[in-house]
């Protein structure tokens, strides 16, 4: 039967009618079923070695074009769609998007999954089925409200499985079951993410926002995903939740041995866990003790076959990212791993002296990360720059015990979802120009460096970037209200808002453009700012931040003076899909974070790989971004990570400093709490964040401002000689391969899985 067949039966016998009589929600819901046919068509990915990708965040955003683009049926239903006089986009916008991470690292975790099962390796994904995803964000009174987020329909993704275990905690025993979501590899075949969920959790005991009850356990174990993006936010949730996931991935990997027949024994030669930060952590004592007192294994054995078995990827050097669980807090809910872990720290404590490498400190918290590095096989950063900064200073004290464990591995972006799937015009414009090729093999992008000097191309490419900008304004104009100049430059800074991250310096660099306009400087052409990102509900300096762009977007707004030259927009519930749709239509890539600070980043890749060019510190990926484009195609300022660690370890910056030193830097500041920026703004908000900037900047705002503006206004000045613009556009599309996930995955299996 072909596609159409199917789908007719399917939806006369579901919905009584044919295709074209359907509404989209029952063409969408049939067309969810019928790809899910498709997929149990295709063959699963086996092999006698397998790696369990573990972690407590997979930001897979929506699935149905994706799906349909790696099971090849994308155009087919498309055009069939078109016959009928209806559009898959229509579609796609039905679907929910399962917001299950709250950034880069969960986003990452899906990545991997579609290029694991792209590559035809063996591996599946285990994390946690979280009813509400990162919360909904809604912006009221110029600040971020937080709502619930639920994704979960009658119809969706999950398959039920039988998969079912008993969880002990230190106070109750619950039951456990595994969902399914398919992972379809490009024309390859299927992998797994296995969701575990517990079937007695109660949706009704959330409360207004995202409030809930948070002492039974057995009510909201697997309600929420956590909303702190690096913060470890102590709560004893977090640790029944990290159980629980660890618990039924242990349970998971084990029977799955037994039913092939492995030696448990030789467990390492057929399953290798990557640990994804340090959330699944316990997923090392936990096998210990289950082989230890169910398997017969002594205690030197499980240790020795668990720590051949799990790799450990570091995300971050923040400090309050890294996990330190107090064993007071560990003893409540997990009792059963206290004595494996006071036993690794044991063998760990008699080796070696140094307290900086002990799991358990002198005031008896366990350093989760500490666990992973000693009991684990592999430790990897996620960028160059990064892994560098862990084996020269923040893990140094480890990597001198055991520098062979030490490797990175640069993260990587999938291409079916960033590319062909969100960027179908240039992925057209590139097939043709230089071959499918790319599509399996991204380094054949670079063949696009042959057109750098032909006008048919780079006027194609400016062309596709107009149509993304229209394309793009006439979604925020629908969705916000707020209508765009697509002749202007479109600067896009989207990710969690973060200090680190330094939107408030952007913010600033608004504040200074905006009295330069009031001053009667005008810019040679019109410029839009975007900001998507959302808070930590409990992170107070990030609010302040958003209600400072918020107040800057309304200030200019309402000024004719200056609203015909600039235009701020803020998007409401930054997520995947946003994503999908800001980043084709970008010109300027915010990547401005503090150097050292963001480990790798893997939205700079997103938005390279589709044509933007690059604003950027020298810190993670950029650095790689640079080195592969050259200096002439991206824009770098601001101190470097070395200078940036020497302040921090001599604790001698000093913001005011910066503050009185230079009038720009000061006039920007000042406006926080100007009259002006009070009227349209909470006093409150504004004055803390203005106290913040002056007496702490931790993140060190001011030291880079002066250096951000000059470089920005320069990047505004090149874009009017047009020609060079496209060539920069077409270099970082053609040296955007090496971002590939597939590179990734292909490197961490070369170097760690080895399936
Ligand atoms: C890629 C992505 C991120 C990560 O962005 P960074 O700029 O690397 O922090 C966060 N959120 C979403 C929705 C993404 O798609």
């Amino acid at each position: 039967m072909s596609l159409e067949q199917k789908w007719n039966a399917l939806t006369k016998k579901t919905y009584g009618t044919e295709i074209a009589k359907c509404s989209n929600e029952e063409l969408y819901y049939s067309l969810l079923e019928l790809t899910k046919e498709y997929i149990d068509g295709k063959t699963p990915v086996t092999g006698d070695k397998k790696v369990y990708y573990i972690s407590a965040e997979f930001l897979i955003g929506k699935l149905l074009s994706n799906n349909l683009i790696n099971l090849g049926l994308y155009e087919e239903v498309e055009s069939l769609l078109a016959k009928n006089g209806k559009s898959l986009a229509a579609l796609e916008e039905i679907e929910p998007e399962p917001s299950l991470g709250n950034g880069g690292l969960g986003r990452l975790a899906a990545c991997f999954l579609d290029s694991i099962a792209t590559l035809g390796l063996n591996g599946d994904g285990i994390g946690l089925n979280y009813h509400f995803g990162l919360f909904k964000q809604v912006f009221t009174n110029k600040l971020q409200t937080a709502e619930k987020n639920d994704w979960i329909e009658k119809q969706s993704w999950l398959r039920k499985t039988d998969v079912t275990f008993d969880v002990e905690f230190g106070d109750c025993t619950v039951k456990s079951r595994m969902y399914d979501i398919d992972v379809a590899g490009y024309e390859s075949g299927v992998n797994k993410l296995h969701l575990f969920d517990l079937e007695t959790v109660d949706e009704s005991i959330v409360k207004k926002g995202i409030n809930f009850d948070k002492e039974n356990v057995e009510k909201n174990l697997t309600l929420f995903l956590y909303p702190d993006d690096s913060d470890e936010a102590g709560n004893l949730l977090r640790i029944y939740q990290q159980y629980f996931m660890v618990s039924n991935a242990a349970r998971l990997i084990i029977a799955e041995m037994k039913e092939k027949g492995f030696d448990l024994r030789k467990l390492y030669d057929h399953a290798v866990i990557q640990i994804n930060d340090t959330h699944p952590t316990m997923v090392i004592p936990e096998l210990i003790r289950i082989l230890v007192f169910e398997e017969d294994f002594t205690m030197s054995e499980a240790i020795e076959v668990v720590s051949k078995t799990c790799a450990y990827t570091n995300h971050t050097i923040l400090a309050e990212a890294l996990e330190k669980w107090p064993l007071k807090y560990l003893n409540k809910v997990v009792p059963q791993l206290i004595p494996i872990i006071k036993e690794l720290h044991r063998r760990t404590a008699a080796k070696y002296a140094d307290p900086k490498v002990q799991i358990i400190d002198k005031d008896g918290r366990v350093h989760m990360a500490h666990i992973d590095i000693h009991y684990g096989f592999s430790v990897n950063g996620v960028a160059a720059i990064h892994t560098d900064i862990l084996k020269d200073t923040e893990l140094n004290h480890f990597y001198k015990l055991y520098p062979d464990k030490f490797n990175n591995k640069t993260n990587g972006i999938t291409f079916r979802r960033w590319l062909l799937s969100c960027n179908k015009e240039l992925s057209a414009l590139l097939t043709k120009t230089i071959g499918n090729g790319y599509k399996k093999d991204a380094d054949e992008l670079e063949k696009l460096l042959a057109y750098k000097e032909d006008a048919d191309i780079l006027n194609s490419l400016d062309a596709i970037k107009k149509q993304k900008k229209k394309e793009l304004a006439e979604y925020i104009e629908k969705k916000e209200g707020i209508v765009l100049d697509t002749e202007s430059i479109f600067d896009i800074q989207i990710k969690r808002l973060h200090e680190y991250k330094r939107q408030q310096m952007n913010a600033l660099y608004i504040i200074h453009k905006y009295l330069e306009i009031k001053a009667g400087k005008k810019p040679v052409r019109p410029l839009t700012f975007i900001f998507g990102a959302k808070a930590a509900p409990a992170y107070i300096i990030a609010q302040d931040i958003i209600h400072l762009i918020l107040v800057m977007q309304d200030i200019i707004a309402k000024d004719p003076a200056v609203s015909p030259y600039m235009k701020v927009v803020m998007v409401e519930n930054y997520n995947v899909s946003y994503a999908e749709k800001l980043i084709p239509a970008c010109d300027i890539s915010e990547q401005i974070s503090l150097a050292s600070k963001e480990a790798s980043g893997t939205g700079n890749m997103k938005f390279m790989l589709n044509g933007a060019v690059t604003l950027g510190t020298l810190d993670g990926a950029n650095v790689e971004i640079g080195e592969l484009v050259g200096e002439d195609n991206i824009y770098t300022f601001g101190k470097k990570s070395d200078e940036v660690i020497e302040h921090y370890a001599k604790a001698d910056y000093v913001s005011k400093d910066y503050y009185d030193k230079s009038p720009i830097i000061k006039e920007a500041v000042d406006f926080i709490i100007s009259k002006q920026a009070l009227k349209a703004g909470n006093k409150k908000n504004l004055q803390r964040l203005y106290n913040e900037l002056l007496n702490k900047d931790w993140f060190m705002t001011l030291l880079d401002l002066e250096e951000y503006i000059e470089v920005k206004d320069k990047m505004f000045a090149d874009y009017e000689d047009r020609e060079k613009w496209k060539r920069m556009m077409l270099v970082n599309v053609a040296k955007a391969g090496f971002f590939s996930s597939d590179r990734t995955i292909a490197e961490y299996n070369r170097d760690i899985w080895k399936l």
